[in-house]
């Protein structure tokens, strides 16, 4: 066997047609490599495109969702809080009790039942609405008072007002607003402080509420999360089905709704 060391005038012709070929060859892959590049940059341009131009169509499409899933989509569960305005758009359509308080309508006949049974159950049990629906004015009023009675006990202007607002919502950040909600005492113990809990009717009622649709909207241990202090009177309407989820889960309406992070 006779191995070429030197080539041979053909082996040079040879060499330079497979140099021409690798030539070719590389000229082929580079430019290739070229259009995949730009193929991919252009892919992920898009995709960083995609994924810059997803959170406003996204958070566009929630912020929509969220609006109409406030008024439309299921009434019942609209959120108003110290952070939540009433929407601007809200309408409810009231229902006037037999001493005068007014509620949505949409909840009158649970609440109608509630009351029935609750006073039915036990004999002489008897429960009173002490506080329904509220206009956006009367809820100013509200305020105003609790800071003029901060003021007669010797607060200065700015202690008068904080301190009031820990207890009373400025206007369109009460929850009587939406006619959804009701402040329920014992006949025979009307104030609505935290002795109330120890009245019979009101240990019924927070026993037996979310089988007619209703919440304690203001528990214990949820004050950071509510923005309220525990309140034992005060009920929500949120119709049967949420009711149920959130009391069996010991869950407060915002972390129902998923607005609030900390459970
Ligand atoms: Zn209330």
């Amino acid at each position: 066997m006779v191995i070429h060391l030197i080539p041979t005038k053909n082996e040079n012709k040879n060499s330079y047609f497979f140099f021409f070929l690798f030539f070719c060859l590389v000229i082929a892959l580079f430019l290739g490599a070229l259009t995949a590049t730009k193929a991919s940059s252009g892919h992920t341009a898009h995709r960083g495109s995609y994924h810059l131009a997803t959170p406003t169509p996204f958070a566009d499409s929630v912020k929509k969702k969220t609006d109409s899933f406030n008024v439309s989509d299921d009434p019942l569960l609209v959120l108003v809080n110290k952070k939540n305005k009433l929407p601007k758009n809200y309408s409810i359509t009231l229902k006037k009790l037999k001493n005068g308080k007014q509620v949505a309508k949409i909840m009158y006949r649970d609440l109608r039942n509630m009351w029935f049974n609750c006073e039915a159950s036990h004999p002489g049990y008897s429960i009173t609405v002490v506080s329904g629906y509220r206009t956006s004015a009367k809820q100013q009023t509200l305020l105003r008072y609790e800071i003029i009675k901060n003021e007669s006990v010797g607060m200065n202007d700015n202690l008068a007002k904080k301190d009031a607002l820990r207890s009373v919502a400025p206007a369109y950040y009460s929850e009587h607003e939406t006619g959804l909600c009701v402040d329920i005492a014992a006949s025979d113990y009307l104030q609505l402080n935290r002795k109330q809990e120890n009245t019979p009717e009101n240990q019924w009622i927070r026993r037996h509420c979310a089988k007619y649709g209703f919440i304690l909207r203001y528990p214990k241990k949820k004050e950071k999360i509510t923005g309220y202090m525990y309140e034992p009177w005060h009920f929500r309407y949120v119709g049967k089905k949420a009711a149920q989820a959130i009391t069996n889960q010991h869950l407060s309406l915002e972390e129902y709704l998923g607005i609030c992070k900390t459970k």
